[in-house]
């Protein structure tokens, strides 16, 4: 699943939208962990009987928003029983037999948990039984479950339904064992309109039309799966396909506009000929779909041959989309099909090995855009997946990627930043030291081994063992079952001529100074890299505790974690250091986008002052690359949404808009070229985040720009479109704000709706904040966009109150409309937003945020977030300040 709306890239604001997600860990305590087991997976359901196929009928409404529903379920008995328990939730069950009408059941529905308890009067014998039930599903505004998206098109406002289930809202459609380690097979046949085109897991096998103007659907049974895979999305729709060796991959559309998932399709085909050969087992099914859904959820989720999407991230025009946008839609298309193997073929026993199918798939998707298109350089320029996964794994409420799930509040706060990011960072150090090929062929062995079935994580160090020959489980075990981020001390010592490099190992902490508590000591077996700048090859060695090592000639500079391959910090002693900030130019990208980073969380972590940082960056050239100055960018985007309503203020604005103008000035607002190059990448950025730091010119550019594309929308490339809104956005009028949201309300291209909306929520006007947040009530706006509009308006910081205070009084409203999660899992990611106590103290307060486990995992992380940015306020602004003040930046 990819669950993340992302609109802008900076790291604040990816923590505000993921949240803070903790549990209390086991610190320190290495969890063996067992290889698969059914009997021994954790799970809430009793195991006396398991599901082997489902036959289930469905005949949606989409005016009454219900399902009338039966099904029939071969079931296993595997010990005599009266009572049969299985998910249900939200939904009515009219009626439970078994055998034909042999017998029917007693039912008691236990919404908390739930479960529907089928208890028949004569007990059940050990081996096969045939269940029947009738039941009716809601159908939701939200996406858990099955849920419906109104989306505009030129005849008028469309309806359509699509499903999202994980982790586990299948129990929402029909009665199941929804359990992941519960694999069945699933026959459909659902019942829509005829002008409807429905898309299931499988391919249709026959259509039946109705005398009500209706026909049903029948698809044929999918292989043994999980139910969280299932899929069906219906309405209106078109199909374009193309055959990839046997395969039929098609791109699912609301009508008009198959042609613009072209890109999608060619692309997942040449993928799916890479991943049957890399995986060393063929796609089994007999086709794929790539479905864009126009709203009611907001990522992509890998649904077993059904893989749906949030249209704007499938489909590509180039008219209206920066060419650009292709890289981010290669990205969640090679993540979600590599889960057509990791994750749907072979999935994770439960949720506590969440990472196994997230942390693979995340890495899968940069190694796949690596492979297709090198000069992208999908892993330099998403850097900043890492450093979010080791600035939340630096702190109090980190989790191990490995991590105990108690039931599903708690597994939905798995799908965070340290499940993914940690996850893809680790499997990427990981291969580079048991090496590609060998990776590769222990991956085909654990394809091979549990096909069709689950696995944990214990399993793939099993068949990466056994294919490398190399230990793995216990350097995997101290990243993946202990929380924390390894820190490297790094100094270098001559001995004559020549020098010699100490490393010294330890527990790397961000804790808010007024916390006056630590960490307990952990430790890594670190697979670390290191090299003399200019070198081509790194020296590698297994990092157990401390070592001293033959670093060169005196006075070379050895930089540690070369190429930014390894998931750990580096704190360089001041020998080391001077050496390597001698070189900085010298340096690959990779490397001191690596040196930047590192040398900022040393200021985050108190270890560091803030000049240190500062000093380095003042020495980066105009020309250098996108990555090292989107680094730069962050940092100074995040500075200043600290420093909102402080004195600090407009000395740290002016300061970073003469550092980062003369990078625009370099690259002019038109550039030549294919227009996704890193270039145009980065000039977009550039003039955002001028245009959020009050850059006159840039500010007056943007604006004219944005007049002369309303009068003629050719005058403006699709590259420029996005940066030039927002910047008009957040300096609207009045007059200004009407126009954006004339653009969204007459554009029925989700990318430009999500735009027009986006930009006008970032206004930094009050009356125009409370237009857009009276907005999110409206049914104008498609749910899917309503979390990140309330987020927009507080995000710069001029409007959080406002947006809190709306968020409090519209609770009921919001919740109806959003779902059940956006109490606890909206709300403390909204709080990260404030740096003060008082704002601490509301969210502590805030009952419904602790009404589940899940939500108080959220609310602690939460918590932790404020802290920590209330302390670097306190700390590094002034301290910002003064070293400004001492160092003005040449004009
Ligand atoms: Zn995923």
């Amino acid at each position: 699943m990819n669950s993340i709306l992302k609109k802008r890239r900076s790291t604040s604001q990816i923590i505000a939208v993921l949240g803070l997600i903790a549990l209390s860990s086991l610190s320190g305590t290495a969890r063996a962990e067992q290889p698969f087991s059914f009997d021994t997976t954790p799970g809430k359901l009793p195991k006396i009987a398991v599901p082997t196929h489902y036959s289930i009928e469905l005949a949606p409404d989409l005016q009454a928003l219900t399902a009338e529903g039966s099904e029939v379920v071969d079931i296993e008995v595997r010990e005599t029983t009266w009572r049969l328990e299985l998910n249900a939730a939200n939904l009515a069950i009219a009626e439970a037999s078994i055998d034909d009408g042999a017998q029917r059941a007693e039912i008691a529905l236990d919404p908390k948990a739930e479960t529907a308890t089928l208890t028949f009067p004569t007990a059940l014998a050990k081996g096969p039984h045939r269940l029947r039930l009738a039941f009716t599903a809601k159908i939701n505004p939200f996406g858990r479950g099955l849920f419906f998206a109104d989306y505009p098109t030129e005849a008028g406002s469309k309806r359509m339904i699509s499903t999202q289930l994980e982790p586990a809202d299948a129990r929402r459609i029909f009665p199941c064992w929804d359990e992941p380690a519960f694999k069945a097979t699933f026959a459909l046949t659902v019942t829509v309109p005829q002008d409807f085109l429905a898309v299931s897991n499988m391919p249709i096998a026959k259509e039946e039309p109705l005398a009500d103007g209706r026909k049903r659907v029948v698809f044929p049974p999918t292989p043994k799966m999980s139910s969280y895979l299932f899929v069906l999305s219906a309405g209106e729709l078109e199909r374009i396909t193309a055959d990839a060796g046997g395969v039929t991959v098609g791109i699912v559309t609301t009508k008009g506009k198959a042609e613009k998932g072209r890109f999608a399709l060619e692309n997942a085909a040449k993928l799916l000929a890479w991943y049957n050969d890399y995986f060393g087992s063929k796609y089994p099914l007999p086709k794929l779909d790539l479905i864009a859904v126009p709203g009611g959820f907001g990522g992509a989720m890998e649904n077993w041959g059904g893989i749906t999407f949030f249209e704007s991230r499938l489909l590509f025009d180039p008219a209206t989309t920066p060419d650009s946008a292709r890289r981010r839609i290669f990205s969640v298309l090679a993540h979600e099909m590599a889960h057509q193997w990791f994750g749907d073929l072979v999935t994770t026993a439960w949720w506590d090995n969440l990472w196994l199918n997230e942390g693979f798939a995340s890495w899968m998707q940069e190694k796949a855009a690596e492979q297709f298109y090198p000069q992208w350089k999908s892993w330099l320029n998403g850097y900043n997946q890492k450093q979010l996964a080791l600035s939340l794994d630096a702190r109090r409420t980190s989790h191990p990627i490995q991590q105990p799930v108690a039931d599903h509040s708690v597994a939905m706060t798995a799908f965070d930043p340290i499940t993914y990011n940690k996850g893809q960072a680790f499997i990427r150090m990981l291969e580079n030291y048991l090496g590609e090929d060998a990776f590769r062929d222990g991956i085909r062995h654990f394809m091979a081994a549990h096909a069709y079935s689950n696995a944990t994580t214990a399993d793939l160090w099993q068949a990466l063992e056994r294919a490398t020959g190399k230990q793995v489980s216990a350097i995997a075990g101290s990243f993946t079952e202990q929380e924390g981020v390894p820190l490297l001390i790094a100094e270098t010592v001559c001995d004559g001529e020549a020098q010699r490099l100490t490393l010294k190992q330890e527990r790397f902490t961000i804790i808010p100074s007024q916390a006056n508590a630590s960490l307990p000591p952990l430790k890594w077996q670190v697979p670390v890299t290191t090299g003399k700048i200019g070198a081509r090859e790194p020296q590698k060695l297994l990092l157990d505790g401390s070592a001293e090592i033959a670093a060169g000639k005196c006075g070379d500079a050895v930089k540690v974690n070369f190429s930014d391959i390894g998931y750990y910090r580096v704190e360089y002693g001041e020998r080391l250091r001077a050496a390597l900030t001698k070189q900085l130019a010298q340096m690959t990208p990779e490397d001191r986008v690596n040196f930047l980073a590192d040398d900022w969380a040393m200021v985050q972590a108190g270890r560091a002052e803030p000049a240190s940082y500062l000093g380095l960056a003042d020495t980066l050239q105009a020309n250098d690359a996108r990555a090292v100055w989107d680094q730069v960018l962050n940092i100074f985007g995040a500075l200043d949404r600290l420093a909102r309503e402080r004195p600090e203020q407009p000395a740290l604005e002016a300061y970073a808009r003469a550092k980062l103008r003369p990078v625009l000035d370099r690259l002019g607002w038109d550039g030549s070229g294919a227009g996704d190059d890193d270039d145009t990448l980065l000039r977009a950025s550039l003039i955002s985040t001028l245009g959020d730091l009050r850059d006159p010119d840039t500010v007056n550019e943007a604006r004219r720009r944005f007049a002369a594309f309303l009068n003629d929308p050719k005058s403006l490339s699709p590259a420029l479109r996005e940066a030039v809104t927002r910047v008009v956005g957040v300096s609207a009028r009045r007059e200004d704000y009407d126009a954006l949201l004339v653009l969204a309300r007459k554009s029925t291209e989700t990318n430009e709706r999500v735009r027009y909306y986006y930009a006008a929520a970032s206004a930094r006007d009050g009356a125009l904040a409370q237009d857009t947040l009276a907005l999110t009530l409206t049914k104008e706006l498609p749910s899917t966009l309503v979390n990140g509009l309330i987020n927009e308006v507080a995000a710069s910081g001029w409007h959080r109150e406002l947006a809190w205070e709306f968020v409090q009084k519209n609770l009921a409203a919001l919740t109806a409309r959003q779902g059940p999660d956006f109490p606890h899992e909206f709300v403390p990611n909204f709080m990260t937003n404030f740096s003060d106590e008082a704002h601490a103290e509301a969210l502590k307060n805030f009952a419904p945020a602790q009404e589940t486990l899940g939500g108080r995992v959220m609310t602690s992380r939460a918590l932790e977030a404020i802290a920590i940015s209330a302390d670097l306020k306190a700390r590094a602004l002034p301290a910002i300040d003064a070293w400004i003040k001492a160092h003005p930046a040449k004009p």
